[in-house]
């Protein structure tokens, strides 16, 4: 069933992700070549404890860390280890917090110091990817919209919409209904209203979107080794459009 938030549930989902956007952005400051993920990862717990939010991946069905860090071909749900990063590799966070019992969800791709055009063009693309996303969330549309916007705009640009990883619905609990695929599915959806909440996080590579796992059973990487970029937001649909949660002041 997809739920209808209250404006409370509304408030305290803006408190959640607030807390994992300002997560993000004081990662983003300490990227540099020689950082571990596994030190983004501490910095990240210790940052959503002080906040009073609780990191909602670690332990979430037995994941081991607070972020998703996933490097270069990596698509989603890399696991922090000690491997430092490197001039030039692209680095995709992936943050969840639980505040107050409400979740919060977004995740983006980072350059780590100068980067190849071919990685900055599949960053700005997937970004560019998750605008055209927000574009399609209006009550009354349908959420499969959003998927066929989505691919239509990847592809147009030669490059890949994974489908083996979607997006979801998120309130009280980390994954909820509906599944929010990014990429054309058959039939029109379910139609958005005014009180949904949707992460909405196209995944794009910039060769094939075959997927391959790794024996961790978490980190999930291209099967040709081609780079690949993720963007998240929670997104509230509201009368005005797709509001995004964690940005008000
Ligand atoms: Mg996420
Ligand atoms: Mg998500």
């Amino acid at each position: 069933m997809v739920t209808l938030k209250t404006q409370e549930e509304l408030d305290l989902m803006e408190r959640a992700n607030r807390i994992v956007l300002e997560v993000l952005a004081s990662l983003e400051r300490r990227l540099r070549a020689g950082v571990t993920t596994r030190e983004l990862d501490a910095h990240a717990e210790a940052s959503i404890r002080e906040r009073g939010g609780r990191p909602a991946f670690l332990g979430y069905r037995g994941f081991p860390a607070t972020l998703c860090t996933s490097v270069n071909d990596v698509i989603v749900h890399g696991i922090p280890s000690d491997v430092p990063l490197e001039d030039g590799d692209i680095v995709s966070i992936d943050c969840g917090v639980e505040f107050s019992g409400y979740y919060g969800d977004a995740a983006r791709t980072y350059r780590v110091g100068a980067v190849s055009e071919q990685a900055a063009r599949l960053l700005e693309v997937t970004r560019r990817a998750l605008d055209v996303a927000l574009d399609c969330v209006a009550p009354g549309r349908s959420l499969h919209d959003i998927g066929r916007a989505v691919e239509r705009y990847v592809k147009d640009r030669g490059y890949s919409v994974v489908r083996d990883f979607v997006g979801h619905g998120i309130g009280s609990a980390l994954h909820e209904e509906p599944e929010v695929p990014n990429y054309r599915r058959r039939g029109r959806g379910i139609e958005l209203r005014s009180g949904m909440v949707l992460a909405i996080e196209p995944m794009v590579t910039a060769g094939s979107r075959a997927v391959k796992m790794d024996g961790d059973g978490w980190t999930a990487r291209t099967k040709d080794g081609s780079l690949s970029a993720h963007f998240e937001h929670s997104v509230a649909v509201t009368e005005a459009g797709a509001r995004v949660l964690g940005l008000a002041a």
